[in-house]
Order: C-alpha cells, then structure tokens, then sequence
C-alpha cells in the first residue's frame, strides 16, 4: 500500500509545475510515507519477517542518495549539516536495513528538537590499529537525554513518547549492527542535545550499488518487454504505468494463470519479468520457475513485503534471484530493471 501510495504521489509530483499551489499537499503524503515505510520495516524486522540482504555497501553513496528525504522528514525548521568524509566508504550490511537505521536516528532527533535547531550527519574512516573502522555520527541540538533514560533506551518498547513512540527504532538499530559486526553508542546530557556513535568493520569489497537519489524522470530507461505480475491491481497498474513512461512495453497480468496466458499468447520475446511473492493462486517463486521453464532467457526480479515463509528459506537454494523488497520507489525499481536487463544486478539483493 505504502509503494503505491509514495508512487502515486512522486508520479504527480514530476507532472506538476513547480509553483503547483497543491504541491506542498502532495509532500506532506510523501512525507508521511515514509515515515510509515520505515516504521513498518522496524515492526516487520521486529518480528523477523524482514528477509536479510547484506553485502558490500558504500555508506557516504546511501546518506547522499536520500538526504532530501531526511530534509523532507525533519522539516524546514531543522538544518542539515552533511559532512560525509571523500571518497567510498564501503560497509558489509544490508541498505535497506542501513537506511532503516538512519531514519530512525533521524526522526528521533527531529522529536528531541521541536522548536528547531541543527542535526549533523558525520561520515569519516578511522584508521586503528586492529584495521580500519568506519564511523558514522548523528548529532542533534535537542532535548537530550537524562541519565535515566539513557540506561534504557536500547530496551524494546522503551519510549518517552507515550502514543506516538513504539521503542523499538533504538532496539532493532542495535540489533542490526551487532549482527553486522558493529556497534552502536549513545553520548547525552539533559538538555546539552545528543550524539550517536555508529561503527562498522571497513570492508574490503568493492561495491556495486545502484546510484541513489534523484527523481523517476532521471532513472535509466529501456525499450525491452516486460512482464508484471501482480494481484494489487492498483500497483499492477502503476509499475505498468511507470515502465511505459520508461519506454518499455509491458505485459501486465494479475496472477500466475493469466501470466501463463499473455506469455503462450505473445509471440515477441518477453525479456524480463515483475513478479510478486505472495499471491493467491500460485507464489511468485514458483511462478518464476515455471517461467523460466518456458522462457530459459528471462531474467526475473521479485517484489514482496514479508517474504520470510517464501524467499527466506529458498532463496539459498534458488541464489538467482533478485529481490526488490516493499515498498520500493518508483525511481529505484527502474534503476533494478535496467540492472536486472543489463546482467549488473546482485542476486538476492539489489
Ligand atoms: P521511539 O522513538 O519510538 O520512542 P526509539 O527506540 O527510537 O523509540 O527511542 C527510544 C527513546 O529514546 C525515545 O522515546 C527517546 O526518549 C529517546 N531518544 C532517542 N533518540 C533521542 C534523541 N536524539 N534525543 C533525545 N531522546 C532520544
């Protein structure tokens, strides 16, 4: 729902003059996405129905890629000073649980300054004697934190924020570093504003990321075929309705029978497909197989919000296949199709 809400929402967006009186309205339901979006993924990680994708990732290119989201998150009263050290700054974690983290720092400092003030991103690498550590810092002008609290603020469910807060950002953060080798400190006085420490082991690896940031209209395009499959008829129409734009032709089909349909039927080659996990009739893993059986050359990308039961166990016996997890942005599933066409992307990831 989130996907097609933020979809709809950026697509009006790129097609509104930019002194469109309804446009402040159409940022303010991009804003509230996501927030939902990262609020969701906290409760989905929460109950570990979130699937796990780390790999070699350069941080300063994720806090680059979505520092207008963060402005947009804040708000106009908080200043952003973003001081990402030069160069790759490369990390062995999952993006999406990286941004995940991110943002909840970020919305946590925005809480602690409601009457404005500064929130600093910090990137640098630190070069020790055990090896190279990189370090990543979110410092707010806020409320701070009293030393009560700061005892327990990685405890689940703790939260000041009675019916706004969940507490669980600062919990799942913590849980997610440690699993990837790092570590999470906090450094607070009552009322002197806040400092959060996050470190990971430099890794090694080069990095293949999709570039970050910018809109759908600078996202690469292509003029190959297309298969969508989709029960979410409102999502099925907009993917269709964003690949078109993107210069694709696109076969749309709500489920695995009718996709089985359109390919018998169509006798151009189809060469990538779409396709969603969870579906009622058939799942969207078993419909890549049989896809596959039919097509040998059509290279799939999958899409889901909880896929656990589905892409968390086969995925190890079935590394090839990409995964696009809800809710993505329009920008960022044409930028993994044109990957996807052109053999760059990461199996199992993105
Ligand atoms: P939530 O934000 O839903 O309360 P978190 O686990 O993210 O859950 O945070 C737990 C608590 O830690 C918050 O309720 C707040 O009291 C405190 N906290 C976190 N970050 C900050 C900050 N930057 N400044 C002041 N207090 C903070």
């Amino acid at each position: 729902l989130l996907t097609i809400i933020k979809g709809n929402a950026d697509m009006l967006l790129t097609r509104m003059s930019s002194n469109h009186p309804s446009r402040e309205r159409l940022l303010q339901i991009g804003q509230a996405a996501d927030q939902a979006s990262v609020m969701t993924s906290q409760l989905l990680a929460f109950t570990r129905r979130q699937v796990w994708h780390p790999r070699a990732m350069d941080l300063n290119r994720v806090l680059n890629g979505f520092s207008g989201m963060v402005q947009r998150l804040v708000g106009e009263h908080i200043a952003i000073d973003l001081q990402l050290c030069e160069g790759e700054l490369s990390i062995y974690a999952d993006p999406v649980q990286v941004r995940q983290i991110v943002l909840n720092l970020v919305v946590n400092a925005r809480d602690a300054m409601p009457d404005g003030g500064t929130l600093t991103l910090k990137t640098y690498l630190l070069n020790e004697d055990d090896g190279k550590t990189v370090r990543f810092e979110v410092r707010d002008t806020g409320c701070g934190i009293d030393d009560a609290a700061l005892e327990n603020i990685f405890e689940p469910f703790f939260t000041t924020k009675e019916g706004k807060g969940t507490g669980i950002g600062l919990s799942m953060a913590r849980e997610i570093m440690e699993r990837t080798g790092g570590t999470i400190e906090v450094f607070s006085t009552a009322g002197e504003g806040t400092l959060f420490q996050l470190s990971w082991p430099h890794a090694r690896e080069t990095v293949l990321d999709t570039p970050e940031g910018g809109t759908i209209e600078n996202a690469p395009r292509g003029t190959e075929t297309i298969l969508v499959v989709e029960d979410e008829e409102d999502l099925r129409d907009m993917l269709s309705e964003v690949l078109r734009d993107g210069g694709y032709t696109v076969i749309a089909a709500s489920g695995s029978s009718e996709a089985h349909e359109l390919c018998g039927d169509y006798t151009s080659p189809i060469h990538g497909a779409l396709i969603d996990v969870v579906m009622p009739e058939m799942n969207g893993v078993a419909l890549s197989a049989l896809l596959k059986r039919k097509i040998p050359d059509l290279k799939i990308l999958l899409m889901s919000g909880y896929t656990d039961d589905i892409i968390g166990q086969e995925s190890e016996s079935r590394p090839g296949i990409p995964f696009l997890e809800k809710p993505f942005e329009m920008r960022d599933m044409l930028f993994k199709i044109r990957a996807l066409l052109d053999d760059k992307l990461h199996p199992g990831g993105g």
